[in-house]
């Protein structure tokens, strides 16, 4: 497999574009080689400028849930593009995309569109701060809530549960506003509102956990944030980015029965174009400007021609049958995975919530980010180099999840559970 052309344009992009890329897990830093570059994508395909081909289980991080390119979403973004690409005023199809989300969880009775998972995190804390009249938000070590300044924020060492800047440029004072405890651990939450009791403006977790390979909530542990946040006074963020239209229409909170005062969305909810969504109750959400004192504003905010990609793309997701597809193709691609590892003797952990899922290379289980961290880091680079070259396309680091699209076919599973057990039993044995 040549990769001379992806090669060449590293080396153009390091001379403008700081490490050659604008996010920087695309740069492979984390598995030891060179990054793809990508020439075009088409359903479950993807092919990079040097022509190899593979199955694509990143599907940008989320948000290709239809698959690559879909017809109806490809025609439905050039017929907005003719009218004109941006206006900064505001349009009825973005009334249509707020009506869809409000219908789709029950907790949003109004939404405000963003352009990016960042944005909606960072509004949804200022809005739950303004709410609350207090400032401390609690974060769950290992759960990604965008670059915003007070999510940066990391476990500090020791008891002290005050968060340190995990960037460079993060004030020290900011991080401390946020405070950190494990995914999963009811108690050190129930601590935190002891111990600052009437100093917690919010909880913020994702109700999932799909950034540090996917973890789900144990029994209880959603109601439990939720009765807590009821009892103090606090506002529940559930960071539904990955979560939201991938789980159930309606997201976590569908598929668990529970209800968040603020929902964050993003990814699927922009179709694969930038737009995101912060949205929750009517008196939370009417504290934004123009009505109320929280400032948030957007120059490309509902954008035309990411609000019809996602207009087309919630409409095709609002069909019956979709998310039991999701769930028969991800169920078969989990078992094939498990009996490769069991036949390979491989030493592996599988989570696993529909449509999202994760090998991890540790005897498990993986509840929280401590145990993620178990993984051998030096197996998985091994595993995801021979799966690329295979043809089989995952994420470029051991704490991403993979992601399972409409447009998989028994023969992309079939073919990604040949080149599993290979791989698995060349790399999965400790
Ligand atoms: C991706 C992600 C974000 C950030 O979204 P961007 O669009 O990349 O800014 C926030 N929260 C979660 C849970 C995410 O997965």
């Amino acid at each position: 497999m040549s990769m001379k052309a992806s090669q060449r344009a590293f080396e153009r992009a390091c001379r403008f574009i700081p490490g050659g890329v604008n996010s920087p897990v695309r740069a492979f830093g984390g598995v030891d080689r060179g990054p793809v570059f990508i020439e075009r994508a088409a359903g479950s395909h993807i092919w990079d400028i040097d022509g190899n081909e593979y199955i694509d289980y990143v599907g940008s991080w989320g948000p290709m849930i239809l698959g690559h390119a879909h017809p109806l979403v490809v025609e439905s973004v050039c017929r907005a593009a003719v009218k004109g690409t941006s206006f900064g005023a505001a349009t009825e199809a973005e009334i249509g995309l707020a009506e869809r989300i409000t219908n789709a969880f029950g907790s949003i009775r109004k939404v405000r569109l963003v352009s990016s998972g960042t944005e909606a995190v960072m509004t949804a804390v200022r809005l739950a701060r303004a709410y609350a009249g207090r400032d401390l938000v609690v974060k769950m070590a290992g759960c990604y809530h965008g670059h915003s300044d007070f999510m940066l924020a990391g476990a500090g060492s020791g008891a002290a549960e005050f968060g340190v800047p995990a960037s460079a440029g993060v004030p020290a004072g900011f991080a401390e506003k946020t405070l950190v405890v494990p995914y999963n651990d009811t108690e050190a939450v129930k601590y935190l509102f002891q111990r600052y009791s009437g100093q917690i403006a919010a909880v913020i977790v994702e109700p999932i956990a799909a950034n540090m390979g996917v973890i789900a909530p144990a029994d209880g542990y959603l109601q439990s944030l939720r009765q807590l946040c009821n009892d103090h006074g606090s506002v529940l963020i559930l960071d539904e980015v990955i979560t939201g239209f991938r789980v159930a229409y309606g997201g976590a909170q569908e598929l668990y029965g529970i209800e968040a005062d603020l929902t964050c969305l993003g990814k699927i909810v922009g179709g694969g174009l930038p737009c995101a969504a912060v949205g929750g109750r009517e008196e939370i959400m009417d504290l934004l400007a123009p009505l109320g004192p929280v400032y948030q504003a957007g120059t490309l905010s509902g954008n035309p021609l990411a609000v019809a990609a996602a207009n087309a793309t919630l409409d095709l997701l609002a069909e019956k049958e979709v998310y039991g597809q999701l769930e028969r193709v991800s169920g078969r691609l989990e078992a094939g995975l498990r009996k490769s590892a069991a036949t390979a003797g491989a030493e592996v952990t599988i989570n696993r919530v529909g449509s999202l899922l994760s090998i991890f290379f540790t005897a498990g289980p993986v509840r929280n980010f401590e145990e993620v961290r178990r993984s051998d880091i030096g197996r998985f680079k091994r595993f995801f180099s021979r799966m690329l070259e295979a043809g089989i396309y995952l994420a470029p680091s051991a704490y991403e999840a993979m992601f399972i699209c409409l447009a998989h076919t028994e023969s992309d599973i079939e073919q990604t559970l040949e080149a599993g057990y290979n791989a698995l039993r060349e790399t999965g044995i400790k």
